[in-house]
């Protein structure tokens, strides 16, 4: 504005020195009121296109601090962050996201542009046109966190957890979509050696527990020859005792065959009805609190494994006891539905509250609640039911109410 003024006076003075001497006399004035008016409407337009300028000048810092005070807050940030507008085009990222794609990042340009990023799910190639930020802009929805790896230049792997979500403006317009990256590498680690603890400990329990159970039967046998009723009483409690310890071990040892994906099945097709009669016979015997009843049953044949079938049986039944008080009913059916044989296992225990429901098939899950009574358990045989069931491309659900007992179902494709 300054450099208008200087302009703008500078010229009056021009027009003043050239009237006072070169026009005639008669001339002069009215040229001087031409000049004057003249440079009035110059030093007032100076003044409103300068003060206009200085304005933008002023909006433009601003809007330049805003970005800066931003950008630092987003540095600051222990996850990466990724922007881009609502074409793709990264417009942002921050210190966290170029440390976990690595300083040479190729993380720039157009999302759906990146060359060759090493990024896997499931062990499945994840193309950049896929990835999570890409996915929120094409479906204009946040998308779930989800968990990748990222496999550097050097073969360095990197486990990342990426959730993304659009961004609008208040006129409900698409204008842009961000990304949180969090390197989640140490917890996966910390995970993975406690899984080599759990299978190296349970394989190591494994071999004393067998030989203990022989040499118990020994002495059983022993016991029984010599009449001896007190020692066969303990030793039978012993025998108890480590026949749970074992259940234990061997729930510890699918859990991390599990997790290492050497779980094997032998399918083959079998009366899915006749196993179901077969468990409750059995589990009538050491149940004497409650009463099992098999109230329906319908012949049901599927293909699966029939030892693994047993075990996800027997282990609802016995949540059922033991999440019961004395004398109420279990009830247990079997129905064909759309194609599906249909198990249910109903009983008037404690429940689950809804929240819990979900959360009750997941690893080492227990429900707890400080004002209930504790029970056994290390929270291992509903996750181990879940995933034989899903090798089986089956399902499991619970019906329940707190405090209003529980049915389990599980269901299973009927085999041709
Ligand atoms: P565990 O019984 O060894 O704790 P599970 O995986 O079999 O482990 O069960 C997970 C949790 O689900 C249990 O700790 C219990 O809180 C809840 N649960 C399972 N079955 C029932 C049931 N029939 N009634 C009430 N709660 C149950």
């Amino acid at each position: 504005m300054r450099g208008g003024f200087i302009v703008a006076t500078h010229t009056i003075i021009y027009y003043l020195y050239i009237i006072f001497t070169r026009t005639p006399q008669v001339e002069s004035r009215t040229a001087l009121e031409t000049t004057l008016v003249l440079g009035s409407i110059y030093l007032i337009l100076v003044a409103i296109i300068g003060g206009l300028k200085q304005k933008i000048d002023n909006l433009l810092g601003q809007e330049q601090d805003e970005r800066r005070r931003l950008q630092s807050i987003v540095d600051q940030l222990p996850v990466g962050v990724l922007i881009t507008d609502a074409k793709g085009n990264i417009t942002q990222g921050n210190k966290k996201m170029i440390e976990i794609f690595g300083t040479h990042t190729k993380i720039k340009g157009r999302i759906g542009e990146i060359k060759d990023p090493n990024m896997y799910y499931n062990n499945r190639h994840v193309a950049p046109s896929q990835w999570p930020i890409a996915l929120a802009i094409s479906s204009g929805r946040p998308v779930k966190p989800k968990e990748f790896v990222y496999i550097h230049e050097n073969k360095r792997k990197t486990f990342l957890q990426i959730s993304a979500s659009p961004i609008y403006n208040s006129k409900n317009k698409l204008i842009a979509a961000v990304s949180v990256i969090s390197d989640i590498t140490l917890q996966k680690e910390h995970e993975e050696r406690k899984d080599d603890f759990v299978n190296m400990a349970s394989h190591e329990l494994k071999t004393p527990l067998t030989s203990m159970k022989l040499f118990l039967q020994l002495m059983l046998k022993h016991a029984g020859t010599n009449k001896d009723i007190h020692a066969q009483k303990l030793l039978k409690n012993i025998q108890n005792q480590t026949e749970r310890l074992q259940e234990l071990v061997n729930g510890l040892l699918d859990v991390s065959r599990l997790q290492t994906g050497k779980l094997t099945f032998k399918f083959e097709k079998m009366n899915f009805t006749e196993l179901v009669e077969e468990t409750v016979e059995e589990m009538k015997g050491s149940t004497k609190q409650q009463q099992l009843i098999l109230e329906k049953k319908v012949p049901a044949k599927i293909n699966g494994d029939r030892f693994r079938i047993y075990q996800v049986i027997t282990n609802i039944i016995n949540n059922a006891i033991k999440y019961s008080p004395k004398d109420t009913a279990i009830i247990v059916k079997v129905k064909k539905e759309k194609g599906n044989a249909v198990l249910s296992i109903k009983d008037q225990g404690m429940g689950i509250d809804k929240e819990q429901q979900k959360k009750i098939f997941e690893r080492l899950y227990q429900v707890s609640d400080p004002t209930a009574k504790t029970y056994p358990g290390l929270g291992m045989g509903l996750y181990i039911s879940s995933q034989i069931i899903k090798a089986h491309k089956g399902n499991i659900w619970v019906e329940s109410e707190k405090g209003q007992g529980s049915t389990f179902f599980i269901s299973f494709p009927l085999s041709k």
